[in-house]
């Protein structure tokens, strides 16, 4: 426990220093930023598969279908995609040679579904979502995901995309075990959106880290890890080390700031500077962040420059180049 004179000492060093680091007393000291107002439909997400993703969303947004169908059908786009190395079946495997699929959303209300290490499903998304409207639970794993998909009507496939046989016939040659997500390896689809009425929702997808440990589930379907979406506040979803993101519980502690006052880029910056606070090989490791918030504002930051996002809102639908800390460090 600290003394009360070194606690004091503490808040006076946070509330002067200006510093992003976060300490209990700053948290709280920070004034709440003004926010900038945007109307109409917001669909951001991680990665340039999110420009697909982030035009199938709008379109359904545009046509005033619901936030969560927009967000699902949005990712689902890019979980079909058989080039797409990363999500869904064409993912590369396990380093047991298994692709096993994670996946989240989040709907308007704050309702949750969630899957984790499931195999052969196409769409592990859409089995997340059933998970979420059909189940009074929030989150199946493994062979129970399975049996719930195929009691559901999904049909399981079995082996592995070409690409991914490649990827997967090269690395047992040295069946080099780096759990360290770089810019190669790496690339989940995390989706938020805010409809033109207010309603947030949000879909992460992913075959999590390639060849990662037979079994290892990332932060992408952990809510509060990969995807958070509380209807008062905003949405705020993750990319990267899974194992950093669980760790500070990154996209719920983005929507808590945010609730605290903080802008979406402020909290997203607070998220990675807590990660780099408590992890020590943080240069070693890329996470990104990207928030939203009821204002319409949003926020994007990784650990590591080449964090990319696509943004799609006033009939433009582009990729972003989000600031990170290592870059600012550099500097
Ligand atoms: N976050 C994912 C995981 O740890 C990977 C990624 O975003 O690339 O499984």
């Amino acid at each position: 426990m600290p003394s009360r004179r070194t606690f004091i000492k503490n808040i006076s060093i946070a509330a002067t220093s200006g510093s992003l680091i976060a300490t209990s007393a700053k948290a709280f000291t920070v004034p709440a930023d003004k926010p900038n107002v945007t109307t109409g439909n917001i669909v951001l997400s991680t990665w340039s598969h999110g420009i697909p993703a982030n035009e199938k969303a709008m379109e359904l947004l545009n046509a005033k279908a619901r936030a969560i169908d927009a967000a699902q059908q949005g990712v689902m786009v890019v979980e079909a995609d058989p080039k797409n190395t990363s999500v869904g079946l064409s993912g590369y495997p396990d380093r047991d040679g298994i692709v096993t699929l994670d996946a989240c959303l989040m709907d308007e209300l704050g309702n949750a579904g969630s899957v984790c290490f499931l195999e052969g499903i196409d769409h592990p998304i859409s089995v997340a979502r059933l998970v979420m409207d059909k189940t009074p639970h929030v989150m199946l794993s493994g062979s129970g995901a399975l049996q719930f998909a195929i009691q559901n009507g999904f049909k399981q496939k079995k082996g592995l995309s070409p690409d991914a046989k490649r990827a997967y016939t090269e690395w047992l040659k040295t069946s080099a075990y780096k759990p360290v997500i770089n810019i190669e390896n790496h690339d989940t689809i995390g989706l938020i959106l805010r409809d033109e009425r207010g309603n947030f929702s949000g879909a992460c997808t992913t075959s999590g880290l390639a060849f990662k440990m037979h079994g290892r589930v990332g932060d992408s379907p952990i809510i509060g890890a990969g995807l958070f979406v509380d209807p008062e506040v905003g949405a705020a979803t993750a990319t990267g080390l899974g194992e950093a993101v669980i760790k500070i519980c990154g996209s719920h502690l983005i929507v808590e700031l945010m609730r605290m006052g903080q802008s979406p880029q402020r909290a997203c910056e607070e998220a990675v500077k807590r990660i780099s606070v408590k992890q020590k090989n943080f240069k070693d490791m890329q996470v990104g962040f990207l928030a939203i918030n009821k204002a319409g504002e949003i926020g994007a930051f990784a650990i590591q420059p080449g964090f990319q996002y696509a943004l799609a809102m006033n009939g433009k639908n582009e990729l972003k180049d989000a600031a990170s800390l290592l870059k600012a460090e550099r500097k």
